[in-house]
């Protein structure tokens, strides 16, 4: 018993280092955007140009999701990096709100366990049940 709730503290405890972590990572998160980097090849129309002959010209563009419709921005060159790396961050921020959501559910959980295993001590009953996991 006493063996089950020191392992239950201990999973308590690192799952809020976790926490901790992941909060410090999202509160220094910067400017971010919710799409990503594509490229699209196109004509431009003027005759004679190489794109006639399938050398179509390629650009970057930011394809952002929006309440079920797609929007493409242009990306000047020196705007591709800039907007990729907003890109992947939007991406982990969203993971690692993911997985606090998923920490504090654990956290409750076990803490559901830790009382569990307390009541029990207090009602000093002896049936006690095999926790799981
Ligand atoms: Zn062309």
């Amino acid at each position: 018993m006493s063996r089950d709730l020191s392992r239950l503290r201990q999973q308590i405890y690192e799952l809020q280092r976790e926490h901790a972590r992941l909060v410090q990572r999202m509160l220094k998160s910067r400017e971010m955007v919710k799409g990503s980097v594509i490229t699209l090849a196109r004509r431009c129309g003027k005759p004679g140009c190489k794109c006639n002959r399938g050398e179509k010209h390629k650009s970057k563009y930011l394809s952002i999701s929006d309440g079920g419709k797609t929007r493409m921005i242009y990306l000047k060159p020196e705007m591709e990096m800039k907007a990729g790396e907003a890109a992947e961050r939007y991406r982990r921020f969203r993971s690692a709100r993911a997985r606090l959501v998923k920490i504090q559910k654990e956290v409750l959980n076990l803490f559901n366990q830790l009382e569990d295993h307390q009541r029990e001590e207090l009602n000093g009953k002896r049936d006690k049940k095999k926790s799981k996991g």
